[in-house]
């Protein structure tokens, strides 16, 4: 049996040489003179293959093409373009808008063939889905065009304002939790479950949001967190320690344990988020009751998923810069600037409710000559090992800060002068006795520190807690080192 080609051409000159040539090559041609007629046409018998003008009256070959493509029953029907449209612009257009092939006008008959014979090897190559198509028309046959012409709108309209909420959340949304808590409001939207995840790398960190959406139990929490774990590992390539997931639970409604009731996970859905190149997180749909997902529901999660990986990405790459602008790079400690602003901060708030406030200046001691011999980058080692020592030595409120070189201010918040001997020899205690890493022999520093406290010594701005503490601290390095210092007024009269 011939295959059946449909012509649609508003030019009856165009139709007629069409006809001649293709029956000449023993295919069965079919005309139609506008969009809407070859519409009509492909709804209602069984083609091989469409021939379609561009610029037609009411609707052009493009609107056409592009309503077939929304229609899963021709998203794989062999379409060719033959316009009189000749520029590159145009070409691009007509294949993005789902043309197999690109024909201009005139045609010579016998490229024209061999790109017939092109397109249609290529569709046979993928039986299963002109098979699928088959099956579907059968179903569609008596649907009405009109109807399904505006659902085709309808749908692409429904996907523009998915698309557009998602941007939105860029412009108003600042941290990754939000962003994150948006987005599961978005899939919650249009998708029924009871619980998104969603398990995103943060630079070492791995972070894990939990939203409650629906009553659960324990279990049904347990099986959800197992199971993102395993899609995350099987679709980043990455390994999860379970102890480095900071878990973030969101449960406004308070759903969490509402339920005791069995639930199984019936329905599950991940989808990897990416971007520049790195995969770095899941976001998981689960649900219990309404069981698995259908296509419908996966294609939504599959708009949603890929518009918002630029917008996560955004934001994590957003939180990253925030969190290198108060960061110092060797150390990690926080840098200059955001040590003024906390000083600043804190000094205004121990002044109005009437608070203490101490400042430590640490020096490493002799850490020139500990260059000289051992090598810059050792003295790297030591700073970054340093940093991480007193950080252990000092409470959960105090501010270890790199002042810069080798230099570290410690902000101690609501402790008054006479206390801070205590936390400094400490810290002064554990850093001479510290093995600093080294072969074949581990490494030893010291360091001296001044201390200066607000309401004893005179402070009137921040400035005076930094420099007096500075003056506490050459008294230690006068004295001989390795050795913490509180600041008095006789070293004001010794300076000058
Ligand atoms: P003192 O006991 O009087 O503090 O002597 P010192 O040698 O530590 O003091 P000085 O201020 O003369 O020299 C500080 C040295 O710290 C100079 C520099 O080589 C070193 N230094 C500053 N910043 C860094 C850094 O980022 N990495 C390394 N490796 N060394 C640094
Ligand atoms: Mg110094
Ligand atoms: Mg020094």
């Amino acid at each position: 049996m011939s295959k059946q080609v449909l012509v649609v051409d508003d030019s009856i000159v165009m139709r007629n040489a069409l006809e001649d040539v293709l029956v000449n090559a023993g295919f069965s041609v079919t005309t139609a003179p506008n969009g809407i007629e070859g519409l009509e046409l492909m709804h209602s018998r069984k083609f091989d293959l469409l021939f379609l003008d561009i610029d037609m009256p009411n609707l052009s070959g493009l609107q056409v093409c592009r309503m077939l493509r929304n229609d899963p029953t021709f998203r794989a029907f062999p379409i060719i373009m033959l316009t009189a449209r000749d520029k590159k612009k145009d070409e691009f257009w007509g294949l993005e808008t789902g043309a197999d092939a690109y024909l201009t006008k005139p045609f010579e008959p016998d490229k024209l063939l061999n790109t017939v014979d092109d397109v249609l090897e290529k569709i046979g190559q993928t039986p299963s889905l002109s098979e699928a198509a088959d099956k579907l028309r059968g179903d569609e046959e008596s649907k009405d065009l009109i109807f399904s012409a505006g659902e085709v709108q309808e749908r692409q309209l429904f996907k523009m304002t998915l698309i557009n909420r998602i941007f939105a959340i860029a412009t108003t949304h600042r941290t990754l939790r939000d962003t994150c808590c948006a987005l599961n409001h978005i899939y919650s939207s249009v998708i029924d479950y009871d619980i998104g995840m969603a398990l995103i790398t943060d630079d070492d960190a791995i972070k894990m949001f939990i939203f409650i959406n629906k009553p659960i139990n324990k279990d049904f929490l347990q099986a959800t967190r197992n199971r993102i774990i395993e899609e995350f590992q099987d679709k980043t390539g990455r390994r999860i320690i379970r102890d480095n997931v900071e878990v973030i639970i969101e449960d406004p409604n308070h759903n969490i344990l509402k339920v005791t009731e069995e639930k199984r996970i019936l329905g599950f859905t991940s989808r990897l988020m990416e971007g520049k190149g790195e995969k770095f997180g899941v976001f998981c749909l689960s649900r219990a009751g309404a069981g698995p997902f259908n296509e419908d529901e996966m294609e939504m999660a599959a708009i949603i998923s890929n518009q918002s990986n630029l917008v996560v990405d955004n934001i994590r790459m957003y939180e990253k810069i925030q969190r290198f602008a108060i960061a110092d790079g060797l150390t990690g400690l926080y840098n200059h600037r955001y040590f003024q602003e906390q000083l600043e901060k804190e000094y205004s708030r121990a002044r109005r409710f009437n608070l203490s406030l101490s400042l430590i200046m640490l020096d490493i001691d002799h850490f020139k000559r500990f260059n000289d011999k051992h090598g810059h980058q050792q003295g790297d080692v030591i700073l970054k090992e340093l940093a991480r020592v007193t950080e252990q030595n000092v409470r959960e409120i105090d501010l270890v800060a790199r002042y810069g070189g080798e230099e570290f201010a410690i902000i101690l918040p609501e402790t008054p002068k006479h206390n801070v001997m205590v936390a400094a020899e400490r810290i002064r205690t554990a850093l001479e006795q510290h093995p600093f890493p080294h072969e074949p022999e581990p490494l030893h520093v010291t360091v001296s520190m001044g201390v200066s406290g607000y309401p004893d010594d005179n402070i009137e701005t921040r400035l005076d807690l930094i420099s007096k503490a500075d003056l506490a601290l050459y008294k230690a390095k006068r004295e001989g080192r390795n050795r913490v210092c509180l600041y008095s007024t006789d070293l004001e009269v010794d300076i000058s």
